[in-house]
């Protein structure tokens, strides 16, 4: 495989997958992203100087576009990572989840259907469309103690998973269809380095570091599976190259957490690498009385989100056992190398903030 063209690159996990790529492979990669708020081009620093590395910035829902850039570029592959992808925003409003990741997955299917369509030989044989999706299609395991096999049916609770579910069975349509080429990997929630503040990780290390309150929903016992961004980066590249056409992988680290355990987590981390004594950004004017000693201090349960699902849990033992996939971070060293990052990186955090999103929660 050579050229790799990427939808959503300059998201989070778009972001880490071309950081990957660059770094550790020999492929060519063309960025494709529409640099929504949550697309940042300074969450792929020094990419420029690389000839293996383009930038477009296109709306997979823009036909001419898209169909000018596969028949430009040829590549060999595609890792469809664009979407709408906070759950909050889905409930506030639907629609652009709706068009972005449904229609907007319909289009870039049939356009990259018509260049696959128009390949010969062992290009048309080795191509690849890799749909990137979420756990969150298989809805809520709640206290059954089961987890998220590729087997499990769908039964998504929000409009950003339900429109999740909708794209990966048209993907899947196209496959069984027309014999398009296609792999699905459905993973669990991602954190780590460049990741946009209105998500709960990055929320939670800003918002203490500027002795802001710490909104925790409903009680806090809400459990994620929790996957290293990095560790997500190299086991998408091996499931594009060496996966499965037609397959499912499901993709997790072995790290189920409740949610009040990850905040606090952080904040016994910012005790140690960011004591609030020594911290001149601490907003003291809160005027807490007695004086705050743990960023833990800040934690408040807020109204919990509607629909929200308890549990979440991965079994990524496909992936495991037939692509040799294993993740090397635990929780504890990538939510450590996690904060580390963004007490390094205060610049990136302010750049991505531009003014419209100041970490407030936004669902009801
Ligand atoms: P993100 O919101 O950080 O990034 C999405 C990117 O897509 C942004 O760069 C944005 O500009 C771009 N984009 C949005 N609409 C577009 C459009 N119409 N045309 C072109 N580009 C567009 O998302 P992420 O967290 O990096 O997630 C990437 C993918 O992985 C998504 O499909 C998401 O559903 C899936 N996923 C994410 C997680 C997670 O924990 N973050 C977990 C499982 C699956």
């Amino acid at each position: 495989m050579k050229k790799i063209l990427v939808t959503g690159g300059a998201g989070f996990i778009g972001s880490a997958v071309i950081r990957y790529i660059l770094a550790e492979t020999k492929c060519e990669v063309i960025n494709v992203d529409k640099l929504t708020y949550a697309g940042n081009l300074q969450s792929l620093p020094n990419v420029d100087i690389d000839n293996r590395y383009t930038f477009a910035q296109a709306d997979i829902c823009d036909a001419l576009a898209i169909t000018e850039l596969l028949e430009f570029h040829q590549p060999d592959a595609v890792m469809h990572l664009a979407a709408e992808s906070h759950v909050d925003r889905s409930i506030d409003g639907p629609a652009e989840f709706i068009q972005t990741n449904i229609i907007g997955t319909y289009n870039l299917l049939e356009l990259t259907k018509k260049y696959w369509l128009s390949l010969t030989g062992s290009k048309k044989q080795g191509f690849r469309f890799h749909h990137i999706s979420t756990d969150e299609v298989y809805g809520d395991l709640g206290d059954s103690g089961l987890l998220f096999t590729e087997k499990t049916s769908y039964d998504p609770s929000s409009p950003y998973s339900a429109s999740k579910a909708s794209s990966d069975h048209l993907v899947r349509a196209w496959h069984r269809t027309y014999g398009f080429p296609c792999i699905i990997t459905n993973c669990s929630n991602n954190y780590g380095p460049y990741h946009f503040p209105e998500k709960l990780i990055p929320l939670v290390i800003l918002n203490a570091l500027e002795g802001k309150s710490l909104p925790v929903y409903g009680d806090g016992s809400q459990i994620r599976d929790w996957l290293f961004v990095e560790d997500h980066a190299r086991a998408l590249f091996t499931v594009v190259t060496e996966g499965k056409i037609g397959e499912t992988y499901n993709i997790g680290g072995h790290n189920e957490k409740q949610n009040i355990d990850v905040v606090e987590t952080i904040c016994t981390i910012l005790d140690e690498e960011a004591p609030i004594s020594a911290n001149p950004n601490f907003d003291f004017n809160n005027s807490f009385n007695p004086p705050l000693s743990s960023y833990s201090q800040l934690i408040c349960f807020v109204k919990d989100r509607p629909g929200h699902d308890l549990r979440y849990a991965i079994d990524a033992s496909k992936i495991e056992k037939e692509l040799n996939w294993l993740p090397k971070y635990t929780f504890d060293t990538g939510i450590r190398k996690t904060v580390l990052w963004y007490l390094n990186n205060k610049k990136w955090c302010q750049d991505v903030q531009d003014g419209s999103y100041q970490r407030q929660r936004l669902g009801h």
